[in-house]
Protein backbone atom coordinates (compact mmCIF):
# COMPACT_ATOMS: atom_id res chain seq x y z
CA UNK A 1 0.00 0.00 0.00
CA UNK A 2 0.77 3.55 -0.97
CA UNK A 3 2.69 5.58 1.93
CA UNK A 4 -1.11 7.68 1.02
CA UNK A 5 -2.67 5.55 2.65
CA UNK A 6 -3.50 4.95 6.47
CA UNK A 7 -5.19 1.85 8.43
CA UNK A 8 -8.31 3.18 9.87
CA UNK A 9 -11.72 1.61 11.16
CA UNK A 10 -14.66 3.55 9.49
CA UNK A 11 -18.04 3.13 11.36
CA UNK A 12 -21.51 4.48 9.81
CA UNK A 13 -23.09 7.60 11.51
CA UNK A 14 -25.02 4.96 13.86
CA UNK A 15 -21.85 3.62 15.08
CA UNK A 16 -22.78 0.10 14.93
CA UNK A 17 -21.14 -0.68 12.22
CA UNK A 18 -17.68 -0.81 11.44
CA UNK A 19 -14.88 -2.25 9.38
CA UNK A 20 -11.21 -1.60 8.70
CA UNK A 21 -9.95 -0.10 5.19
CA UNK A 22 -6.55 2.19 3.74
CA UNK A 23 -7.48 5.23 3.83
CA UNK A 24 -6.36 8.19 1.92
CA UNK A 25 -7.17 11.81 1.37
CA UNK A 26 -7.02 12.93 -2.29
CA UNK A 27 -6.88 15.33 -4.29
CA UNK A 28 -8.58 16.08 -7.90
CA UNK A 29 -5.24 15.95 -9.26
CA UNK A 30 -4.43 12.48 -7.85
CA UNK A 31 -7.87 11.10 -8.11
CA UNK A 32 -7.59 9.18 -11.51
CA UNK A 33 -4.23 7.20 -10.38
CA UNK A 34 -5.82 6.67 -7.14
CA UNK A 35 -8.92 5.14 -8.80
CA UNK A 36 -6.72 2.94 -11.10
CA UNK A 37 -4.58 0.90 -8.90
CA UNK A 38 -5.85 -2.51 -8.82
CA UNK A 39 -6.36 -4.52 -6.08
CA UNK A 40 -9.09 -7.15 -5.11
CA UNK A 41 -10.94 -5.33 -2.20
CA UNK A 42 -11.27 -2.57 -4.37
CA UNK A 43 -12.30 1.14 -3.41
CA UNK A 44 -14.80 3.10 -2.27
CA UNK A 45 -14.93 6.86 -2.13
CA UNK A 46 -16.38 8.31 1.56
CA UNK A 47 -18.29 11.71 1.85
CA UNK A 48 -18.37 12.98 5.30
CA UNK A 49 -19.74 9.80 7.07
CA UNK A 50 -23.17 10.65 7.43
CA UNK A 51 -24.77 7.51 6.12
CA UNK A 52 -26.10 5.71 8.95
CA UNK A 53 -24.76 2.09 8.39
CA UNK A 54 -21.85 0.04 5.96
CA UNK A 55 -22.53 2.58 2.98
CA UNK A 56 -19.37 4.52 3.15
CA UNK A 57 -16.88 1.37 4.40
CA UNK A 58 -14.74 -0.91 2.08
CA UNK A 59 -13.56 -3.24 4.89
CA UNK A 60 -9.74 -4.79 4.04
CA UNK A 61 -9.99 -2.16 0.60
CA UNK A 62 -8.94 1.12 -0.20
CA UNK A 63 -11.30 4.12 1.00
CA UNK A 64 -10.88 7.57 -0.60
CA UNK A 65 -11.75 11.23 0.55
CA UNK A 66 -12.26 13.62 -1.68
CA UNK A 67 -9.98 17.08 -0.36
CA UNK A 68 -12.37 20.33 -0.85
CA UNK A 69 -12.71 23.39 -0.57
CA UNK A 70 -15.01 26.20 -0.59
CA UNK A 71 -13.11 27.33 -3.97
CA UNK A 72 -15.00 24.39 -5.57
CA UNK A 73 -18.04 26.07 -5.28
CA UNK A 74 -18.96 28.24 -8.70
CA UNK A 75 -22.22 29.79 -8.17
CA UNK A 76 -23.70 30.63 -11.83
CA UNK A 77 -26.88 33.82 -10.21
CA UNK A 78 -28.19 34.25 -13.47
CA UNK A 79 -29.11 30.68 -14.44
CA UNK A 80 -29.73 29.97 -10.85
CA UNK A 81 -27.43 26.70 -10.60
CA UNK A 82 -23.89 25.85 -8.75
CA UNK A 83 -21.10 23.68 -9.63
CA UNK A 84 -19.39 22.02 -6.84
CA UNK A 85 -16.43 20.09 -6.38
CA UNK A 86 -18.22 16.34 -4.94
CA UNK A 87 -16.03 16.27 -1.91
CA UNK A 88 -17.58 19.88 -1.00
CA UNK A 89 -20.45 19.94 2.02
CA UNK A 90 -23.50 21.40 2.07
CA UNK A 91 -22.00 23.25 5.28
CA UNK A 92 -19.46 24.96 3.15
CA UNK A 93 -21.61 25.48 0.17
CA UNK A 94 -24.40 27.01 1.91
CA UNK A 95 -22.05 29.85 3.74
CA UNK A 96 -21.42 30.82 -0.55
CA UNK A 97 -24.71 30.75 -1.54
CA UNK A 98 -27.44 32.05 0.95
CA UNK A 99 -25.50 35.33 1.62
CA UNK A 100 -26.04 35.51 -2.11
CA UNK A 101 -30.19 34.29 -2.13
CA UNK A 102 -29.39 30.91 -2.97
CA UNK A 103 -30.57 27.92 -1.41
CA UNK A 104 -29.67 24.18 -2.05
CA UNK A 105 -32.62 22.58 -3.67
CA UNK A 106 -32.89 19.64 -1.43
CA UNK A 107 -31.42 19.66 2.03
CA UNK A 108 -31.25 16.21 4.67
CA UNK A 109 -31.83 16.71 8.46
CA UNK A 110 -28.21 17.50 8.83
CA UNK A 111 -25.98 20.47 6.49
CA UNK A 112 -22.74 18.04 6.72
CA UNK A 113 -23.02 15.78 3.75
CA UNK A 114 -20.86 16.20 0.70
CA UNK A 115 -22.53 16.70 -3.07
CA UNK A 116 -20.70 13.55 -4.01
CA UNK A 117 -23.08 11.97 -1.22
CA UNK A 118 -26.30 13.62 -1.66
CA UNK A 119 -25.93 12.33 -5.45
CA UNK A 120 -24.89 8.70 -4.40
CA UNK A 121 -27.93 8.48 -2.35
CA UNK A 122 -30.22 10.53 -3.87
CA UNK A 123 -31.21 12.47 -0.98
CA UNK A 124 -34.96 13.57 -0.03
CA UNK A 125 -35.99 16.56 2.09
CA UNK A 126 -39.14 17.95 3.60
CA UNK A 127 -40.04 19.51 0.29
CA UNK A 128 -39.85 15.92 -1.78
CA UNK A 129 -43.84 15.84 -1.99
CA UNK A 130 -43.51 18.97 -4.04
CA UNK A 131 -40.07 19.10 -5.67
CA UNK A 132 -38.38 15.83 -5.70
CA UNK A 133 -35.08 14.53 -4.61
CA UNK A 134 -31.26 15.34 -5.25
CA UNK A 135 -31.25 13.76 -8.21
CA UNK A 136 -34.33 15.45 -9.57
CA UNK A 137 -32.47 18.82 -9.83
CA UNK A 138 -28.84 17.73 -10.85
CA UNK A 139 -28.22 19.28 -14.49
CA UNK A 140 -24.69 17.33 -15.05
CA UNK A 141 -22.09 15.64 -13.06
CA UNK A 142 -18.40 14.25 -13.74
CA UNK A 143 -17.66 10.61 -13.05
CA UNK A 144 -14.61 9.16 -13.22
CA UNK A 145 -15.07 5.12 -14.24
CA UNK A 146 -12.37 2.28 -12.71
CA UNK A 147 -10.34 2.76 -15.69
CA UNK A 148 -9.50 6.54 -14.99
CA UNK A 149 -11.87 7.64 -18.33
CA UNK A 150 -14.02 10.69 -16.90
CA UNK A 151 -17.35 10.94 -18.19
CA UNK A 152 -19.89 13.61 -18.69
CA UNK A 153 -22.96 12.48 -17.67
CA UNK A 154 -26.76 13.99 -17.91
CA UNK A 155 -30.20 13.23 -18.76
CA UNK A 156 -28.87 14.05 -22.70
CA UNK A 157 -25.21 12.61 -22.27
CA UNK A 158 -24.89 8.87 -21.07
CA UNK A 159 -28.15 8.96 -19.40
CA UNK A 160 -27.69 5.55 -18.07
CA UNK A 161 -24.78 6.06 -16.53
CA UNK A 162 -26.39 9.72 -15.38
CA UNK A 163 -29.71 7.78 -13.58
CA UNK A 164 -27.43 4.35 -12.60
CA UNK A 165 -25.18 6.86 -10.50
CA UNK A 166 -27.99 8.58 -8.51
CA UNK A 167 -29.20 6.73 -5.70
CA UNK A 168 -25.94 4.06 -6.86
CA UNK A 169 -24.26 4.29 -3.40
CA UNK A 170 -20.58 5.23 -5.31
CA UNK A 171 -20.53 1.89 -6.74
CA UNK A 172 -20.51 2.94 -10.48
CA UNK A 173 -17.55 5.02 -10.24
CA UNK A 174 -16.27 8.77 -8.75
CA UNK A 175 -18.61 11.66 -8.67
CA UNK A 176 -16.36 14.47 -9.38
CA UNK A 177 -17.94 17.36 -9.73
CA UNK A 178 -22.01 18.34 -10.10
CA UNK A 179 -23.79 21.30 -11.51
CA UNK A 180 -27.46 21.42 -9.80
CA UNK A 181 -30.02 23.95 -9.77
CA UNK A 182 -31.01 26.29 -6.74
CA UNK A 183 -33.55 27.37 -4.76
CA UNK A 184 -34.01 31.51 -5.09
CA UNK A 185 -34.49 33.27 -1.44
CA UNK A 186 -35.25 36.49 0.21
CA UNK A 187 -33.93 35.89 3.34
CA UNK A 188 -32.02 33.39 5.34
CA UNK A 189 -34.83 32.51 7.50
CA UNK A 190 -38.06 30.09 7.51
CA UNK A 191 -41.56 31.24 8.25
CA UNK A 192 -43.18 27.90 10.09
CA UNK A 193 -46.80 26.84 10.76
CA UNK A 194 -47.43 24.66 13.73
CA UNK A 195 -50.06 21.74 14.32
CA UNK A 196 -50.17 19.38 17.65
CA UNK A 197 -52.34 16.64 16.90
CA UNK A 198 -52.86 14.13 19.71
CA UNK A 199 -53.43 10.55 18.15
CA UNK A 200 -52.00 9.03 15.11
CA UNK A 201 -55.18 9.24 13.16
CA UNK A 202 -55.16 13.23 13.70
CA UNK A 203 -52.45 12.98 12.09
CA UNK A 204 -52.18 10.88 8.83
CA UNK A 205 -55.83 13.43 8.26
CA UNK A 206 -53.64 16.91 8.57
CA UNK A 207 -50.72 15.27 6.57
CA UNK A 208 -52.73 14.15 4.08
CA UNK A 209 -54.77 17.22 3.77
CA UNK A 210 -52.93 20.65 2.86
CA UNK A 211 -49.38 19.73 1.82
CA UNK A 212 -49.60 20.21 -1.70
CA UNK A 213 -49.60 23.53 -0.47
CA UNK A 214 -46.28 24.25 1.15
CA UNK A 215 -43.26 23.78 -0.04
CA UNK A 216 -41.65 21.96 3.25
CA UNK A 217 -43.66 19.53 5.41
CA UNK A 218 -42.21 17.31 7.89
CA UNK A 219 -43.95 15.70 11.23
CA UNK A 220 -42.19 14.49 14.75
CA UNK A 221 -44.66 11.18 16.08
CA UNK A 222 -44.45 9.42 19.55
CA UNK A 223 -43.39 6.53 19.42
CA UNK A 224 -43.41 5.76 22.98
CA UNK A 225 -46.68 6.33 23.97
CA UNK A 226 -50.02 4.04 24.05
CA UNK A 227 -53.55 4.37 24.47
CA UNK A 228 -55.11 7.43 23.50
CA UNK A 229 -51.69 9.15 23.12
CA UNK A 230 -50.78 6.40 20.40
CA UNK A 231 -48.95 7.98 17.53
CA UNK A 232 -49.40 11.53 18.50
CA UNK A 233 -47.05 14.37 16.80
CA UNK A 234 -46.63 17.75 15.52
CA UNK A 235 -46.28 18.28 12.20
CA UNK A 236 -44.36 21.55 10.63
CA UNK A 237 -45.10 23.29 7.76
CA UNK A 238 -42.92 26.32 6.42
CA UNK A 239 -41.02 27.76 3.32
CA UNK A 240 -38.61 30.30 3.28
CA UNK A 241 -39.75 33.77 4.51
CA UNK A 242 -40.02 37.15 2.21
CA UNK A 243 -38.58 39.96 3.37
CA UNK A 244 -41.56 41.44 4.55
CA UNK A 245 -42.09 38.51 6.62
CA UNK A 246 -39.30 39.70 8.77
CA UNK A 247 -39.44 42.14 11.72
CA UNK A 248 -38.48 45.30 10.56
CA UNK A 249 -35.17 45.29 12.29
CA UNK A 250 -33.81 42.25 10.81
CA UNK A 251 -34.37 43.27 6.83
CA UNK A 252 -31.12 45.45 6.44
CA UNK A 253 -29.62 41.67 6.99
CA UNK A 254 -31.68 39.43 5.34
CA UNK A 255 -29.43 36.96 4.02
CA UNK A 256 -26.99 37.08 6.99
CA UNK A 257 -26.48 33.16 7.74
CA UNK A 258 -23.95 31.86 10.01
CA UNK A 259 -24.46 28.60 11.80
CA UNK A 260 -23.20 27.72 14.85
CA UNK A 261 -22.51 24.45 16.63
CA UNK A 262 -23.53 24.87 20.48
CA UNK A 263 -22.84 22.02 22.28
CA UNK A 264 -20.08 18.88 21.61
CA UNK A 265 -20.96 15.25 23.18
CA UNK A 266 -17.60 13.69 24.72
CA UNK A 267 -15.95 11.01 22.64
CA UNK A 268 -16.23 8.48 25.55
CA UNK A 269 -20.35 7.83 26.54
CA UNK A 270 -19.85 4.96 29.34
CA UNK A 271 -21.94 1.87 28.62
CA UNK A 272 -25.38 1.63 27.16
CA UNK A 273 -25.40 5.55 26.44
CA UNK A 274 -28.01 7.52 27.98
CA UNK A 275 -30.63 7.12 25.47
CA UNK A 276 -32.76 4.56 27.10
CA UNK A 277 -36.96 4.23 27.41
CA UNK A 278 -36.94 6.10 30.15
CA UNK A 279 -35.08 9.40 29.19
CA UNK A 280 -36.69 8.92 25.81
CA UNK A 281 -40.54 8.82 27.58
CA UNK A 282 -39.37 12.09 29.27
CA UNK A 283 -38.13 13.72 26.26
CA UNK A 284 -40.88 12.51 24.29
CA UNK A 285 -43.71 13.99 27.08
CA UNK A 286 -41.81 17.39 27.38
CA UNK A 287 -41.31 17.80 23.39
CA UNK A 288 -44.89 17.04 23.00
CA UNK A 289 -45.91 19.49 25.45
CA UNK A 290 -43.51 22.33 24.04
CA UNK A 291 -45.52 22.62 20.86
CA UNK A 292 -48.44 25.03 20.87
CA UNK A 293 -51.67 23.56 19.78
CA UNK A 294 -51.61 25.62 16.73
CA UNK A 295 -49.37 28.46 15.61
CA UNK A 296 -48.52 30.57 12.31
CA UNK A 297 -45.43 32.12 10.61
CA UNK A 298 -43.00 31.98 13.54
CA UNK A 299 -39.67 32.68 12.26
CA UNK A 300 -37.27 30.47 12.52
CA UNK A 301 -33.08 30.24 10.97
CA UNK A 302 -32.23 27.90 8.25
CA UNK A 303 -30.44 25.79 11.03
CA UNK A 304 -33.06 25.87 13.42
CA UNK A 305 -35.45 24.66 10.59
CA UNK A 306 -33.43 22.19 8.61
CA UNK A 307 -30.39 21.32 10.64
CA UNK A 308 -31.69 21.13 14.33
CA UNK A 309 -29.54 18.00 15.41
CA UNK A 310 -26.18 19.97 13.97
CA UNK A 311 -26.69 22.24 16.91
CA UNK A 312 -24.77 19.39 18.80
CA UNK A 313 -21.93 18.07 17.84
CA UNK A 314 -21.18 14.00 17.94
CA UNK A 315 -24.25 13.27 19.24
CA UNK A 316 -24.87 9.71 17.36
CA UNK A 317 -22.29 8.89 20.40
CA UNK A 318 -25.33 9.84 23.17
CA UNK A 319 -26.02 5.69 22.34
CA UNK A 320 -23.43 4.15 23.56
CA UNK A 321 -20.46 1.88 22.58
CA UNK A 322 -23.20 -0.56 20.85
CA UNK A 323 -24.84 2.42 18.79
CA UNK A 324 -27.81 2.45 17.53
CA UNK A 325 -29.68 1.81 13.60
CA UNK A 326 -31.96 3.60 11.74
CA UNK A 327 -34.69 1.82 10.31
CA UNK A 328 -35.87 3.90 7.46
CA UNK A 329 -38.92 2.75 4.83
CA UNK A 330 -41.61 3.98 2.88
CA UNK A 331 -44.87 2.38 1.86
CA UNK A 332 -47.05 3.21 -0.82
CA UNK A 333 -50.01 5.76 -0.43
CA UNK A 334 -53.04 3.69 0.27
CA UNK A 335 -51.18 1.36 3.01
CA UNK A 336 -52.33 3.36 5.90
CA UNK A 337 -53.29 0.64 7.41
CA UNK A 338 -49.95 -1.37 7.28
CA UNK A 339 -48.32 2.53 8.71
CA UNK A 340 -50.58 1.85 11.53
CA UNK A 341 -49.63 -1.69 12.09
CA UNK A 342 -45.92 -0.96 12.02
CA UNK A 343 -46.20 2.14 14.38
CA UNK A 344 -48.05 -0.40 17.00
CA UNK A 345 -45.21 -2.84 16.82
CA UNK A 346 -43.00 0.00 17.43
CA UNK A 347 -44.63 1.03 19.84
CA UNK A 348 -45.15 -2.57 21.50
CA UNK A 349 -41.40 -2.98 21.59
CA UNK A 350 -40.19 0.02 23.48
CA UNK A 351 -37.36 -0.15 21.60
CA UNK A 352 -37.96 3.65 19.98
CA UNK A 353 -35.89 6.36 20.89
CA UNK A 354 -37.32 10.49 20.43
CA UNK A 355 -35.65 10.69 17.20
CA UNK A 356 -38.68 9.94 14.67
CA UNK A 357 -39.47 11.47 11.55
CA UNK A 358 -42.67 10.97 9.47
CA UNK A 359 -42.88 12.60 5.73
CA UNK A 360 -45.36 12.22 2.87
CA UNK A 361 -43.07 11.55 -0.61
CA UNK A 362 -43.82 12.85 -4.01
CA UNK A 363 -43.05 11.17 -6.75
CA UNK A 364 -40.18 9.03 -7.46
CA UNK A 365 -37.88 9.66 -10.78
CA UNK A 366 -36.10 7.64 -13.14
CA UNK A 367 -33.40 6.17 -10.82
CA UNK A 368 -33.44 2.29 -10.54
CA UNK A 369 -32.26 2.37 -7.18
CA UNK A 370 -33.62 5.94 -5.79
CA UNK A 371 -35.72 5.09 -2.35
CA UNK A 372 -38.51 7.69 -2.45
CA UNK A 373 -41.62 6.42 -3.99
CA UNK A 374 -45.30 8.35 -3.65
CA UNK A 375 -46.41 7.16 0.02
CA UNK A 376 -45.15 7.56 3.59
CA UNK A 377 -41.80 7.40 5.22
CA UNK A 378 -41.11 6.97 8.50
CA UNK A 379 -37.45 7.23 10.49
CA UNK A 380 -36.85 5.69 13.50
CA UNK A 381 -33.45 5.21 15.57
CA UNK A 382 -33.36 1.83 17.59
CA UNK A 383 -30.58 0.95 19.96
CA UNK A 384 -28.30 -1.33 17.94
CA UNK A 385 -27.19 -3.55 21.32
CA UNK A 386 -31.20 -4.51 22.10
CA UNK A 387 -31.56 -8.14 22.06
CA UNK A 388 -34.72 -7.79 20.53
CA UNK A 389 -33.74 -5.74 17.29
CA UNK A 390 -33.13 -8.24 15.13
CA UNK A 391 -36.77 -9.83 15.15
CA UNK A 392 -38.60 -6.64 15.80
CA UNK A 393 -36.47 -5.14 12.26
CA UNK A 394 -37.89 -8.95 10.61
CA UNK A 395 -41.48 -8.36 11.43
CA UNK A 396 -41.62 -4.48 10.22
CA UNK A 397 -39.36 -5.40 7.03
CA UNK A 398 -42.44 -8.24 6.33
CA UNK A 399 -44.80 -5.46 6.59
CA UNK A 400 -42.90 -2.72 4.81
CA UNK A 401 -42.31 -5.08 1.75
CA UNK A 402 -45.94 -6.91 1.81
CA UNK A 403 -47.22 -3.54 1.62
CA UNK A 404 -45.29 -2.68 -1.46
CA UNK A 405 -42.53 -0.46 0.23
CA UNK A 406 -38.49 -0.89 0.46
CA UNK A 407 -35.79 0.36 3.15
CA UNK A 408 -33.36 3.09 2.25
CA UNK A 409 -30.38 2.11 1.75
CA UNK A 410 -28.06 5.33 3.13
CA UNK A 411 -29.63 4.45 6.69
CA UNK A 412 -29.92 0.47 6.17
CA UNK A 413 -27.82 -1.77 8.20
CA UNK A 414 -29.40 -4.61 8.88
CA UNK A 415 -31.42 -5.54 5.10
CA UNK A 416 -30.34 -9.03 3.43
CA UNK A 417 -29.98 -9.25 -0.69
CA UNK A 418 -34.08 -11.07 -0.71
CA UNK A 419 -35.08 -7.83 1.25
CA UNK A 420 -33.63 -5.65 -1.33
CA UNK A 421 -34.67 -7.19 -4.23
CA UNK A 422 -38.17 -7.25 -2.96
CA UNK A 423 -38.09 -3.72 -2.44
CA UNK A 424 -36.23 -2.37 -5.87
CA UNK A 425 -37.76 -4.24 -8.82
CA UNK A 426 -35.31 -2.43 -11.00
CA UNK A 427 -32.56 -4.03 -9.27
CA UNK A 428 -31.15 -5.54 -12.46
CA UNK A 429 -31.59 -2.91 -14.98
CA UNK A 430 -28.83 -0.80 -12.59
CA UNK A 431 -27.33 -3.77 -11.96
CA UNK A 432 -26.79 -4.39 -15.87
CA UNK A 433 -25.74 -0.63 -16.53
CA UNK A 434 -23.50 -0.91 -13.75
CA UNK A 435 -21.46 -3.84 -14.61
CA UNK A 436 -21.17 -2.00 -18.43
CA UNK A 437 -19.39 0.59 -16.31
CA UNK A 438 -17.25 -1.15 -14.09
CA UNK A 439 -16.86 -4.85 -15.69
CA UNK A 440 -13.85 -5.99 -12.65
CA UNK A 441 -15.79 -4.51 -9.48
CA UNK A 442 -13.29 -2.18 -8.88
CA UNK A 443 -16.13 0.02 -6.83
CA UNK A 444 -16.98 -2.10 -3.64
CA UNK A 445 -18.41 -1.61 -0.35
CA UNK A 446 -19.57 -3.00 3.01
CA UNK A 447 -22.94 -2.58 2.10
CA UNK A 448 -22.92 -3.84 -2.18
CA UNK A 449 -21.37 -7.31 -0.51
CA UNK A 450 -24.05 -7.47 2.36
CA UNK A 451 -26.76 -7.07 -0.01
CA UNK A 452 -25.62 -8.64 -2.82
CA UNK A 453 -25.72 -5.36 -5.15
CA UNK A 454 -22.80 -6.56 -7.57
CA UNK A 455 -23.76 -9.96 -8.61
C1 LIG B 1 -28.61 13.77 11.19
C2 LIG B 1 -28.81 13.19 9.82
C3 LIG B 1 -29.95 13.50 9.14
C4 LIG B 1 -30.15 12.98 7.86
N1 LIG B 1 -31.30 13.31 7.22
C5 LIG B 1 -31.51 12.83 5.97
C6 LIG B 1 -32.67 13.22 5.23
O1 LIG B 1 -33.52 13.99 5.72
N2 LIG B 1 -32.81 12.75 3.96
C7 LIG B 1 -31.87 11.93 3.39
O2 LIG B 1 -32.05 11.55 2.23
N3 LIG B 1 -30.77 11.54 4.07
C8 LIG B 1 -30.58 11.97 5.33
N4 LIG B 1 -29.44 11.61 6.01
C9 LIG B 1 -28.50 10.69 5.35
C10 LIG B 1 -27.48 11.43 4.48
O3 LIG B 1 -28.07 12.51 3.79
C11 LIG B 1 -26.91 10.48 3.43
O4 LIG B 1 -26.42 9.31 4.03
C12 LIG B 1 -25.77 11.12 2.61
O5 LIG B 1 -25.43 10.23 1.57
C13 LIG B 1 -24.53 11.36 3.46
O6 LIG B 1 -23.57 12.07 2.70
P1 LIG B 1 -22.01 11.90 3.00
O7 LIG B 1 -21.29 12.94 2.24
O8 LIG B 1 -21.79 11.85 4.47
O9 LIG B 1 -21.74 10.49 2.35
P2 LIG B 1 -21.21 9.13 2.99
O10 LIG B 1 -22.15 8.74 4.08
O11 LIG B 1 -19.79 9.25 3.33
O12 LIG B 1 -21.42 8.16 1.76
C14 LIG B 1 -22.72 7.80 1.33
C15 LIG B 1 -22.63 7.10 -0.03
O13 LIG B 1 -22.23 8.04 -1.01
C16 LIG B 1 -21.12 7.54 -1.73
N5 LIG B 1 -20.32 8.69 -2.16
C17 LIG B 1 -19.88 9.73 -1.41
N6 LIG B 1 -19.17 10.58 -2.17
C18 LIG B 1 -19.15 10.08 -3.43
C19 LIG B 1 -18.57 10.50 -4.65
N7 LIG B 1 -17.86 11.62 -4.75
N8 LIG B 1 -18.75 9.73 -5.74
C20 LIG B 1 -19.48 8.59 -5.67
N9 LIG B 1 -20.05 8.14 -4.53
C21 LIG B 1 -19.89 8.88 -3.43
C22 LIG B 1 -20.40 6.64 -0.75
O14 LIG B 1 -19.59 5.70 -1.41
C23 LIG B 1 -21.56 5.99 -0.02
O15 LIG B 1 -22.06 4.90 -0.74
C24 LIG B 1 -29.19 12.12 7.27
C25 LIG B 1 -28.02 11.81 7.98
C26 LIG B 1 -27.83 12.35 9.24
C27 LIG B 1 -26.57 12.01 10.00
Amino acid sequence: MSPDYASEVLRGWGRSTMSSAHVATVSDRDLIDHVKVADERGVLVRGLGRSYGDAAQNGGGRVLRLASSSSDVRLDESAGTVTAGAGVSLDDLLRVIVPRGFFVPVTPGTRFVTVGGAVAADIHGKNHHLEGSFGNHVRRFSLVLADGSVLECSRKQNPDAFWTTIGGMGLTGVIRDATFGLIGIETSRCRVDTVRCDDFDELIEHMSTGDDDVRYSVAWVDLLSSGSHFGRGVLWRGDHARRDDLPVADRANALEYGPRQVLSVPPVIPGSGVVNALSSAVFNEAWFRKEPRRREGSIKSIPAYFHPLDAVGSWNRLHGRHGFVQYQFVVPFGRESELRRIVEVIVASRLATPLVVLKRFGAGNDAPLSFPMPGWTLTVDLPAGADTLASLTRTLDEIVLEAGGRHYLAKDALLGPAALRAGYPRLAEWQNVRRRLDPQQTFRSDLARRLGLLE
